[in-house]
């Protein structure tokens, strides 16, 4: 629901007990302030406090404050935020109640939906996490006056995903926003109706597939190459919509190429990559084979075959499985 995030209205909605904001120090810095009164466990910012180690130290905080069942997590922060807090709720005592307060673009209409919660292990991505969702998901759009443009753009990379396969009306809405801007105000309707409807795509998605076995497979358009990026360069290089954009326009670039997409439809959507500044292109040939190996790891990957998304048509996800071999080729790589 979207709500004006403050003390009091967390203490409102809680009452009284022994809850738990969970935030990183960059998050903190800014608006730590809001919440005097309320305890707080500060993570340093990043990838890499999805870790045992962190959710370790959380737990033992947690122990140590005396939380019981009754008390709640704050997840207050991006996905990484979310991941590590929502993974702490569902295993502490078996499973405390959380609200997810998403302060990213992504977290907002990404992370912060459809009840994935996780931490890494190493460079595996999610290797420990479950299924379990917060009590309550709070949205301000204010916390995006602070977000850094590139953090925003990578949001924006996963609306574009929800505009080009699931609802092309969104399309004249990106088209429509300032960008970059200096202040949100003249964009703050614009954007508040995109991630508003982001979000009801992904709900709707996830209401009729929530283990993830058919339909909200489409959710990953461009994620499987996206994923392979973002762990080839060990999560540093780009950012999780930046990996995702280049995983996207290589599934478009093949689409049009074959002959499956129309040279409008593919230049609409490279426009709109292109008006964030969102990077399409794997650059840098020679790491293609390192990515493509990232791929042939990937958890996602069934038996010989591979489960590609492409677009078809504005609007028009398919799944197809495509001989893993034959995915690699047209990478141009060969991993003999
Ligand atoms: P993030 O949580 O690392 O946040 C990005 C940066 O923005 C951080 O430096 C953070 O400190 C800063 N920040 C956050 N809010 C801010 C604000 N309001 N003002 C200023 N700075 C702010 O990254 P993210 O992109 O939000 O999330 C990425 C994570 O989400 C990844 O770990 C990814 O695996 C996970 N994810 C999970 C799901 C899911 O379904 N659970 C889906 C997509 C991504
Ligand atoms: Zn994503």
């Amino acid at each position: 629901m979207t709500i004006e995030v403050t003390q009091e209205n967390l203490i409102k909605r809680l009452g009284p007990g022994r809850h738990l904001i969970v935030t990183d120090a960059n998050v903190e810095a800014y608006y730590g302030k809001r919440f005097p009164g309320m305890d707080r466990f500060v993570i340093a910012p990043g990838e890499v406090s999805k870790s045992i180690e962190t959710y370790e130290r959380l737990i033992a905080y947690m122990q140590e404050k005396g939380m019981t069942r009754g008390d709640y997590l704050i997840a207050l922060g991006g996905g990484v935020v979310g991941d590590l807090t929502g993974f702490a709720a569902s295993t502490y005592m078996r499973g405390v109640p959380y609200i997810n307060i998403p302060t990213t673009l992504l977290a907002m209409v990404d992370s912060s939906v459809g009840g994935k919660t996780g931490i890494n292990m190493g460079n595996a991505k999610n290797a420990i996490g479950s299924f379990y969702n917060p009590t309550d998901i709070w949205l301000d759009v204010g916390f995006l006056e602070t977000l850094p443009k590139r953090e925003f753009a990578s949001g924006m990379a996963e609306i574009i995903k929800y505009a080009i396969g699931f609802d092309p009306e969104m399309i004249q809405q990106i088209q429509a926003m300032d960008w970059p801007f200096d202040e949100m105000k003249n964009n703050r309707e614009h954007i508040e109706a995109l991630i508003i409807k982001s979000i009801a795509i992904k709900e709707k998605v996830v209401e009729d597939d929530f283990r993830d076995s058919g339909n909200r497979q489409k959710l990953n358009f461009g994620h499987t190459l996206g994923h392979a990026i973002e762990a080839y360069y060990g999560f540093k290089t780009y950012t999780h919509g930046e990996a995702v954009a280049i995983g996207m326009a290589y599934q478009l670039k093949q689409a049009n190429q074959l002959g499956r997409l129309s040279d409008s439809a593919y230049e609409t959507c490279m426009a709109l990559f292109n008006k964030f500044n969102l990077p399409v292109d794997l650059r840098v040939p020679d790491h293609i084979c390192g990515v493509a190996w990232h791929v042939a790891k990937d958890k996602k990957r069934k038996a010989t075959h591979i489960h590609t998304i492409q677009l078809e048509k504005l609007g028009q996800l398919q799944i197809i499985p495509v001989d893993f071999t034959v995915f690699i080729d047209n990478l141009g790589c060969d991993l003999k």
